[in-house]
């Protein structure tokens, strides 16, 4: 079997016989806890192309979730990589101090929303930053709760899965979970009644938070500005605004959870931007590093430095390898634009998504910003999810070599996260696929 597109090429059936083989040692090595959305073996990858071990080119729509913005081996982000790994791989920064570190935090104070003066530190995986950016907020404070909301995901740490809302697969059995975390109703326009604005869709979360939590105990106030693994769930313009006057009215802090929506995803540098919101505190990680493991906490000089020294840390955070490759990829999206990038991938891609719309009734919406687009499937005439179809569709886009990857409480959202290097050929191909495999589903 053999299909060439100008891009994917398929010489097996996906995954294939070597694949195969791969995963039956997996299957007796790892555990079963850890799933593969598609588990054909990547044996090398660059510019939105996933080559595997049987010989099969894939077209990647996932960027290993919102990770590799600039490509999975962009020869700057490699080269830095190598470099640094020949002067040093480790010395902790808590032990003795390196000056990729202290660029990084730089990059961040420059890039992020707010012109005030802010400080960073750096950790390893987002849900890392999320709690570390929950222990700032708290002591900075004095206040210990939390408000998140409906169809957040803030990673798979004690703290973290109290803060993501869906349960299967991230939190059950997984519990006792970290107290003072309260859940506040999103906005999401799709469901929400007919013409509720952003500002009523805060002011309805505000007053559950007010009532149930008292504004006075509200440490900080986590959002993602665009929700990921939810669904790319938008919230209506005004919402961001109202929960930052909120905030700054009530002592709370405003920390805005941008490990998915940051680094150029969305067509700007952070997605609080395009609402013109300048958060207390944010929380990076996905984007920031070429596909090396890195995130940071970047907020007001005032809030971070109200934490005594050495409370704040951890014996890999900001590792040398991964500032290098940090500095590299940020030199990467200055260069190409790549916010203007993601902006051109809606541009070629919104009319797409449009178009299923206007051919399927069983696409309900489709929603997101920059190269973050995705659709919702429901029952036709209904906002009822339908989980299966979205099963279905994937499915058919994998076996055609195009890796696409789905969200949402509900199991049914298919969402697409393109590296923002992929070339327009190969996103027209991606989603010619796309199109058939909604054609074949939804007939
Ligand atoms: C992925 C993600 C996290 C968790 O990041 P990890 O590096 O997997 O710990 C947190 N918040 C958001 C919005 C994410 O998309």
């Amino acid at each position: 079997m053999t299909t060439v597109g100008t891009a994917r090429r398929l010489v097996t059936e996906l995954p294939g016989p070597r694949s195969k083989e791969l995963h039956a040692r997996r299957d007796r090595a790892v555990a079963r806890g850890v799933s593969s959305v598609l588990p054909a073996y990547v044996d090398h990858a660059a510019d939105g192309l996933l080559h595997d071990v049987d010989g099969n080119t894939l077209i990647d729509l996932g960027s290993g979730i919102a990770v590799t913005n600039v490509g999975a081996a962009a020869p700057a982000v490699t080269g830095a990589v190598r470099e640094q790994a020949g002067r040093f791989t480790h010395s902790c920064f808590m032990v003795s101090p390196y000056e990729p570190y202290v660029a990084v935090c730089e990059e961040l104070a420059a890039l992020t929303p707010g012109d005030y003066e802010k400080r960073s530190a750096l950790f390893n995986s987002g849900a890392e930053a999320v709690e570390n950016a929950v222990k700032i907020a708290r002591h900075a404070t004095g206040r210990t709760a939390v408000v998140a909301f409906d169809h957040a995901y803030h990673g798979r740490s004690n703290l973290t899965m109290a803060l993501t809302a869906k349960n299967m697969p991230y939190k059950q059995g997984f519990g006792p979970f970290a107290p003072e975390v309260y859940r506040a109703p999103m906005s999401y326009p799709f469901r929400d009644p007919a013409g509720l604005t952003g500002g009523q869709a805060a002011r309805r979360a505000l007053d559950h938070v007010e009532a149930q939590v008292g504004a006075g105990n509200v440490a900080a106030v986590l959002v993602e500005p665009i929700q990921g693994e939810g669904g790319f769930v938008v919230p209506a313009p005004g919402f961001l605004p109202e929960l930052a006057r909120w905030c700054a009215e009530h002592g709370a802090l405003l920390v805005a959870d941008e490990v998915q929506t940051g680094f150029c995803r969305t067509g700007s540098w952070f997605a609080c931007e395009h609402e013109g919101v300048a958060p207390d505190l944010v929380a990076t990680a996905k984007g920031i590093a070429g596909g090396l493991p890195l995130s940071a906490v970047t907020g007001r000089a005032e809030i971070m430095d109200a934490v005594h020294p050495g409370g704040l840390g951890g014996t890999y955070g900001g590792n040398p390898i991964a500032c290098a490759a940090a500095l590299a990829s940020i030199g990467i999206m200055r260069e190409r634009d790549l916010a203007g990038a993601a902006r051109r991938i809606e541009r070629l891609v919104r009319p797409r998504l449009t178009g299923l719309l206007e051919r399927h009734p069983q696409v309900g919406d489709v929603r997101g910003r920059g190269a973050m687009l995705a659709v919702e499937l429901v029952r036709p005439g209904t906002t009822e999810p339908d989980a299966e179809l979205t099963r279905r569709i994937a499915a058919a886009c994998h076996a055609r070599g195009v890796l696409v990857l789905t969200a949402g409480t509900y199991g049914n959202v298919l969402r697409f996260l393109p590296p923002l290097v992929i070339s327009e050929p190969v996103l027209a191909e991606g989603f010619d696929v796309v199109e058939e495999a909604f054609a074949e589903g939804c007939a």
